[in-house]
């Protein structure tokens, strides 16, 4: 029997996890695939307190899990201009960083299944329930609460509330060998429509660079901008895709939708916390994650709804979210203005890096 079981072993899972550990809890992360697993990420912790709360809660970030420190951001939007946003950004492998976070968490007494499919989960009552399959075998575990840290597609998710309608994006990522003639101290955030989305990044990642977002919509884009810089006619080393968000920021405004419901809590992308402007999700995964554990804790303590204790706990993430979304819808309104566009873009993207909350 295990107290809390975590759907997911990405940043939020292990925050959650551990966290729980620590507070003497019994805790099993339930993850689909083998680990270490890699996730289509540009890996960067972003804002500054990303770096903060992850070095607070798991240790100094080990040389070989950080492949540089980049010196900033530059935002780019073409037959405008550039504008620099300077602050030092750890960029990693997902494999890596997620994994070291896994092992963290192992220490403080979680367990981990991986090759572990979770299936359905019910968590009303006093009892939740984890339908799964694990080589092959289905099974079913009891907890007294479940956190869903299962990423955009969460199963948690669309089992606690069936009838939410979901719509989502998708993001791909192409790996090149070697890199282009840019600063390589630099990720590049690229707006070729002169509109906020599609975009696309160019990341350097020690002796390869990926590009990565909408690539499929700006095929030609990508190449024509790229071409000047040495991106000629190579192949990728590999490329993959993902779903990149579930798009929850206006349910969550409404309240037509609360990440939490009887003894289950969703955490991360599978809560729709990621922040809407610089994508960034690994801060708030993590955020929320230690939230979650800490709102079980104190739900076991004073007897109350674990449900409305993280409501509470999470609102301040909340209200940085509907700040940030509100940003976006003004941005989306500016960026066709010539150079002011990158002021505009700059002070956004500033503020989201200096932000309290995220
Ligand atoms: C192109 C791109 C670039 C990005 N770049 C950045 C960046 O530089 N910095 C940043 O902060 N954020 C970035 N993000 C966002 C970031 O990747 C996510 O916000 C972050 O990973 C969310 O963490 P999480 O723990 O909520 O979920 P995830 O990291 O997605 O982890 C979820 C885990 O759940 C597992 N899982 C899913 N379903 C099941 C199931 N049914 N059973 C068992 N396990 C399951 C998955 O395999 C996965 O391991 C980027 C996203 C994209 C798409």
């Amino acid at each position: 029997m295990f107290d809390v079981i975590v759907i997911g072993a990405g940043p939020g899972g292990s925050a959650a996890a551990k966290r729980c550990a620590e507070q003497g809890l019994r805790a099993l992360i339930l993850e689909k695939r083998m680990l270490p697993r890699d996730k289509v990420c540009s890996g960067m912790l972003l804002s500054r307190l990303a770096k903060v709360l992850v070095e607070k809660e798991f240790g100094q970030l080990p040389r070989e899990v950080v492949l540089a420190n980049l010196s900033g951001l530059v935002l780019w939007v073409p037959n405008v201009g550039q504008h620099k946003v300077v602050v030092d950004i750890p960029i990693t492998w997902r494999k890596d960083l997620d994994y070291w976070m896994n092992q963290r968490a192992r220490e403080k007494g979680v367990e981990i299944w991986d090759g572990t499919m979770v299936k359905e989960i019910s968590a009303n009552g006093d009892k939740c329930k984890v339908k799964l399959k694990k080589a092959g075998v289905q099974q079913e575990l009891e907890a007294r609460f479940v956190i869903g840290a299962d990423g955009p597609n969460s199963v948690t998710r669309k089992s606690l509330f069936p009838e939410l309608q979901v719509s989502y994006t998708t993001a791909q990522r192409e790996c090149y060998q070697g890199s282009l003639s840019l600063p390589k101290d630099y990720s590049y955030i690229v707006f070729p429509l002169q509109q906020y989305r599609p975009n696309f990044w160019i990341n350097p990642k020690g002796d390869c660079f990926t590009l990565e977002g909408g690539l499929r919509e700006l095929k030609g884009e990508v190449r024509s901008i790229l071409a000047v810089y040495g991106f000629g006619e190579q192949k990728p080393l590999w490329k993959d895709g993902c779903i990149n968000r579930a798009l929850l920021y206006k349910h969550l405004s409404s309240g037509s939708f609360s990440p939490a419901k009887g003894n289950g809590l969703l955490v991360g992308d599978a809560a729709g916390l990621k922040n809407p402007l610089n994508g960034e999700g690994i801060h708030t995964a993590l955020k929320s994650g230690l939230l979650a554990a800490e709102s079980i804790a104190k739900a076991i303590k004073t007897e109350k709804s674990v449900s409305k204790i993280y409501l509470d706990e999470i609102s301040p993430l909340m209200e940085d979210l509907h700040l940030n979304y509100a940003k976006v819808e003004k941005i989306k309104e500016q960026i066709n203005k010539g150079p002011q566009t990158l002021n505009v873009l700059g002070e956004a993207f500033e503020e989201s890096i200096e932000s309290i909350n995220f």
